[in-house]
């Protein structure tokens, strides 16, 4: 059956993966766009790119409109814009605090807000989070990136204690190092740092972050909820 997934952040990386997996799978699939224009693969893909920066809540209002107007009320919601502000605490400011901490977190706290509406009139729902093995384990300069991942994990928790008598599920995956323009960024030696802890000894790929999200909004995850599932090569041992 084909259903209507907002996928957050979905013009590239991880999201854009995540994105085409559902539309290859027959959904209706709608995106955030939140600068520049949407890739045009997604014309051929057929999905809607909807402009939305998620640190405003009038405008996740107005996709929101958008996307129901289009494909109905969304069914699959998959939380996974985000961004970085890597610094040393020392040198940390209050703005590379809040900012990572307003998109990451209280950006998934607005969309699921708007989503949950529709969720439960429907009686039924599906929400996957993004979260990051950063936010279970740590990581040296990204206590601003790291903190809004762990929030994550305590958000979809409650809403699964919240919401889990009206059918709705709150997963959280938890993606360890990805090839994506995030990580782009990682100097070789960081890069062989980071491969060095990692069992699998190589970065994960976009497409194996978009499986498990699409297997736990799929109808053999009817029974998972208030779960993390780590995508990460075994870096963080199942935390
Ligand atoms: P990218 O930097 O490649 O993409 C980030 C996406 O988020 C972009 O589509 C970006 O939109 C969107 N975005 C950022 N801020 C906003 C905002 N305010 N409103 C709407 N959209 C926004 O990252 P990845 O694809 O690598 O990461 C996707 C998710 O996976 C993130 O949550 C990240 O933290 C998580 N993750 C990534 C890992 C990795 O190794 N890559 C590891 C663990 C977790 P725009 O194009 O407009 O900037």
């Amino acid at each position: 059956m084909s259903r209507s997934v907002l996928v957050t952040g979905g013009n590239r990386g991880i999201g854009l993966a995540i994105a085409r997996a559902f539309a290859a799978a027959g959904d209706k699939v709608a995106i955030t766009c939140r600068s520049g224009e949407p890739p045009e693969e997604l014309t051929s893909l057929g999905v809607l790119p909807v402009r939305c920066d998620i640190t405003d809540a009038g405008q996740v209002e107005q996709a929101y409109k958008e996307i129901e107007e289009k494909h109905g009320p969304v069914e699959v919601l998959v939380a996974n814009a985000g961004i970085t502000k890597d610094q040393l605490l020392m040198r940390m400011s209050e703005e590379d605090f809040t900012s990572v901490l307003d998109t990451n977190l209280t950006g998934a706290f607005r969309v699921v807000k708007r989503a949950n509406r529709g969720m439960l009139r429907a009686k039924k729902g599906r929400v996957v989070l993004v979260s990051s093995v950063v936010g279970l384990m740590g990581n040296p300069g990204q206590a601003n990136y790291a903190a809004s991942k762990a929030g994550l994990v305590g958000f979809a928790r409650s809403l699964a204690r919240e919401l889990g008598s009206r059918n709705i599920t709150f997963n959280v995956v938890a993606p360890g190092w990805v090839q994506s323009d995030m990580t782009a960024v990682l100097a070789e030696e960081q890069r062989e740092a980071a491969l060095d802890k990692v069992p699998l000894k190589r970065f994960g790929t976009a497409d194996e972050i978009a499986a498990t999200v699409r297997f736990l909004a799929s109808d053999d995850a009817s029974y998972i909820t208030g779960a993390v599932i780590p995508v990460d090569g075994g870096l963080g041992m199942g935390h």
